[in-house]
């Protein structure tokens, strides 16, 4: 049995393993797709504090060192669901169960899709869901991304750095992402955007030719050998509920302190009900977390 059981290793995760770790507790990690969370496919971190640029997957790779360094233990097994007892909390997972007397649950959230034809057919045949991680293969052709956020916008500076036209398409004509990177899309030549826009299915046989989208002139065929779609988050925590009391949103209710309806569980990061889903807010909430956990 372990002290803690830490579900996802993104940032709020890995920084609750590190404080679990230093407040001299036995703590193991489960993580089921990709160690550093969001944090590993964001191109580039700009706004953690004191550190002016650094990339993604070196930020990410540095927690996760540092986090063994301090003795948490690692299993790439994901949780399928939880079990209560006296004294202890179980994790279920493909290869069997492990107990701790607490469980931080800090998997995040998933990214949203659009649901239109061709979409689920061609991912991965053209169709992405992480400029970072495959923008590279769309190298010298042209793409659109999907999205009006600032994983969208992020996305479209990062291809336009790689293909010859970026098409941005946005629902609205207003942005929900920050100013800055607004300016930086409208500065840049080889990023087209279509405005008031949605896309209404992705084209193609062994892999992407065209997005058809319905913009305010009417329906257009946009070429192109990738889509890549930014249009959001969403929480996966049914296989938490019950016990675990989730929102209506679906995110799981705990406050600051990250506690929540049920004693010995916690919730860090995204996947708890809060305003403001940053790398600096789910650290803090892994410290949070982790310290509650071992007091
Ligand atoms: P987001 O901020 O929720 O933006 C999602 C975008 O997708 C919105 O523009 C939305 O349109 C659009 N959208 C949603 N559903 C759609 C659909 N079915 N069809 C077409 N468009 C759709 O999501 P995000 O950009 O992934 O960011 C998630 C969180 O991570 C945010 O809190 C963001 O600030 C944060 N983040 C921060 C950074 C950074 O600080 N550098 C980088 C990436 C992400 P509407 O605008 O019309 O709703």
């Amino acid at each position: 049995m372990y002290d803690m059981i830490i579900v996802g290793a993104g940032v709020a995760g890995l920084t609750a393993a590190v404080y679990g770790c230093r407040a001299g507790q036995s703590v193991l990690v489960l993580e089921g797709t990709v160690p550093g969370g969001q944090a590993a496919t964001t191109e580039e971190i700009e706004n953690w504090p004191g550190t002016g640029h650094i990339s993604g997957s070196q930020f990410a790779g540095d927690l996760l060192e540092q986090a063994r360094a301090v003795g948490a233990e690692l299993r790439m097994e994901e949780c399928l669901g939880l079990t209560l007892g006296e004294g202890w909390r179980e994790v279920r997972t493909p290869g069997g169960a492990y107990r701790a007397r607490a469980v931080i649950l800090a998997n995040g959230v998933k990214r949203r899709k659009l649901g239109i034809p061709g979409e689920a057919e061609l991912t991965g045949r053209g169709v992405s869901y992480c400029a970072t991680c495959d923008g590279n293969f769309f190298k010298g052709r042209d793409v659109a991304v999907v999205g009006g956020g600032n994983a969208a916008l992020e996305d479209a500076l990062t291809l336009s750095r790689l293909c010859p036209t970026v098409w941005l398409i946005h629902r609205r004509d207003t942005w929900r992402a920050q100013t800055a990177l607004v300016e930086q899309v409208l500065r840049t030549p080889n990023i087209r955007l279509l405005t008031q826009s949605r896309p209404l299915e992705v084209a193609g046989e062994q892999g992407v030719s065209a997005l058809e989208v319905d913009t305010p002139q009417g329906r257009r065929s946009i070429p192109v050998a990738g889509v890549f779609v930014a249009i959001g988050l969403i929480p996966d925590n049914r296989r938490f509920s019950p016990p675990v009391s989730l929102d209506e949103n679906g995110y799981i209710k705990a406050g600051e302190d990250c506690r929540t309806n049920v004693p010995g569980i916690f919730a860090a990061g995204d996947t708890r009900t809060k305003q403001v889903r940053q790398l600096v807010t789910a650290a803090a909430d892994g410290a949070a977390a982790a310290t509650a956990a071992a007091g």
